[in-house]
């Protein structure tokens, strides 16, 4: 059966392959002859992000980023992706219609894609060209092995160059705790969970925000897949890296497991289902919209009392003046994570690589031009560039290092400002600084990421950013979406209590198995020893 299936998969790819040989040109045809030329190459280049930046502005004119880095490289750029596309997906899928006509590919979450239709031929290998013409980005590789091999498709090429998080600050997200409240009960910072369910009951009980009310929601998220990792407090692992849907884990000995059915999970799960049954946790956490707890909770009624959220903006909260004005005793400040066990750790942090950047059409009939062009960003002057925008318009140098205008440190977005106005931040192929967030990021923000990074918190066995073959990709197709669907029903109703958590939990893991959770993890380890062998 397996193999009928592999074997149908080859088909379509070798179908595939020549639908593109037939509507482009082939990559041999080299006519770049070097820098000297440079100038009077034209890049075609097709960058369609976040569902509707491209490379120019509204009036079609580059944004000062690329403007500068055209200048620079002496390359002329043709941005040719259409503004005002449905979405940055469709609008790559109609270029996969028409062969791929431009030069370069770029967005963000484009990369299983572009590694799709790279191995069917529709994009460059860059191993060679990286190896001769880009000294920038192969320096980046071999000094961030982990990057390389997580870029690595199953075939050993690299299609694409990714936008990198700067690996010197993986922390993300943090526990905020009403600090304020803690005073005003007379209550000390949690060390243990046990600790921290007794704030909890007192943030439930004992009116802090005092008026009258026990109206007091002691823990909230934003999300309801981050409600859910509230698991994390009592040992259970649930997320495998910064994505929602990655639910395969690793193991303290290098072995892949399915996060979801294990023990660990069950034990966890009777425990948050005590703390829902006793109020501690968010009534609506399933219900209630996106991204409108912080606001809702914090801003509007004062009630919240503990999250687990993305330092920068949490941290925010403290300088928000509406808040202040209502409340001027407010602090949310982080915490370490309370121990279990004598343990604790924390499973949030950045991805290593990111799914964005940019790759070369089999079409580019200068890929040595377009490598280099991709190349400028990994430079310190590009990567500067790309980071905080051109140089004397949003920043200045300041003891040897970059520093925001008071015009953008004032913007209430920085991210957005620096997308709008100049093509800063964009998620091309660069490695990103954390220093242009650190700067606009507040004291009780820094603090919180130093406690983390100090404590040595973060758990260091994420499951990689790692490439499927074929076979393991359609086995991932196959499940992991289904399998999800039903395991956030079954485990939303354990935690709220809708189903008894002894009697269901074995016949929700066999009807997980049911649903290819066993291949799953299959596929997860295969390509995790591919990965590994990587050099
Ligand atoms: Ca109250």
């Amino acid at each position: 059966m397996k193999n009928k299936k592999v074997l149908s998969l080859l088909l379509i790819l070798t179908m595939s392959t020549s639908t593109f040989l037939l509507s482009g040109c082939s990559n041999s045809d080299k006519n770049a002859t070097g820098d000297a030329s440079m100038s009077n190459v034209e890049l075609k280049i097709h960058y369609h992000g976040n569902d509707k930046y491209t490379l120019s502005d509204k009036n079609g004119k580059l944004k000062p980023v690329f403007e500068y880095a055209s200048e620079k490289t002496g390359i002329k750029i043709n941005d040719v992706a259409n503004p005002v596309g449905t979405s940055s997906a469709n609008e790559f899928q109609l270029q996969a219609t028409q062969g791929f006509p431009a030069d370069i590919y770029g967005g963000n979450s484009l990369a299983p894609e572009i590694i799709k239709y790279g191995q069917q031929g529709a994009f460059v290998g860059l191993n060679d060209l990286i190896e001769k013409d880009a000294p920038n980005i192969k320096k980046f590789l071999d000094a961030n092995p982990t990057v390389k091999k997580s870029i690595t498709a199953a075939d050993g090429k690299i299609y694409y160059i990714p936008y990198v998080p700067d690996p010197s600050n993986l922390v993300s997200r943090a526990y905020f705790l009403r600090t304020d409240w803690l005073k005003k009960l007379n209550l000390q910072t949690p060390k243990t969970v046990e600790d921290l369910e007794k704030v909890l009951l007192a943030f439930k009980n004992n009116d802090p925000n005092g008026n009258g009310q026990k109206d007091e929601i002691p823990y909230f998220n934003d999300k309801v897949y981050e409600t859910i990792r509230l698991l994390n407090l009592w040992g259970a692992r649930v997320y495998g890296n910064d994505s929602y849907s990655e639910r395969v884990v690793l193991d303290n000995n290098d072995n892949m497991y399915h996060a979801w059915l294990s023990d660990d999970f069950k034990n966890a799960l009777i425990n948050m289902n005590r703390w829902y049954s006793e109020g501690l946790i968010d009534p609506e956490f399933i219900t209630r919209k996106a991204n409108t707890a912080r606001p809702t909770l914090l801003t509007k009624s004062n009630q919240g009392g503990m999250t687990h959220e993305w330092i920068a903006s949490t941290s925010s909260y403290n300088d928000n003046a509406e808040l202040l004005s209502a409340v001027p005793d407010f602090k949310f400040e982080a915490i370490v994570p309370p121990t279990y066990n004598g343990k604790s750790f924390e499973e949030a942090q950045r991805l290593s690589v990111k799914p964005d950047g940019w790759a070369i059409s089999a079409n580019c009939k200068t890929p040595e031009a377009a490598i280099k062009w991709m190349d400028y960003f990994f430079s310190p002057e590009g990567s500067n560039l790309t980071n905080f925008g051109v140089e004397g318009q949003t920043w200045t140098m300041k003891d040897g290092k970059p520093a925001f205008t008071d015009e953008v440190l004032k913007q209430t977005g920085v991210n957005n400002y620096l997308w709008e106005n100049q093509g800063a931040q964009y998620p091309i192929g660069y490695p990103m600084n954390y220093a242009y967030e650190s700067q606009w990021t507040n004291k009780i923000g820094q603090e919180g990421t130093k406690l983390y990074t100090d404590s040595n918190i973060l758990i260091k066995n994420t499951t990689p950013v790692m490439q499927f073959n074929a076979e393991e990709k359609a086995t991932y197709d196959k499940v992991n979406n289904t399998l999800n669907t039903y395991l956030d029903e079954q485990v939303e109703k354990m935690i709220t209590g809708q189903l008894d958590i002894n009697s269901t939990w074995d016949s929700y893991v066999k009807q997980a198995k049911v649903l290819g959770a066993d291949d799953l993890v299959k596929a997860y380890s295969s390509a995790y020893k591919r990965y590994k062998s990587i050099k």
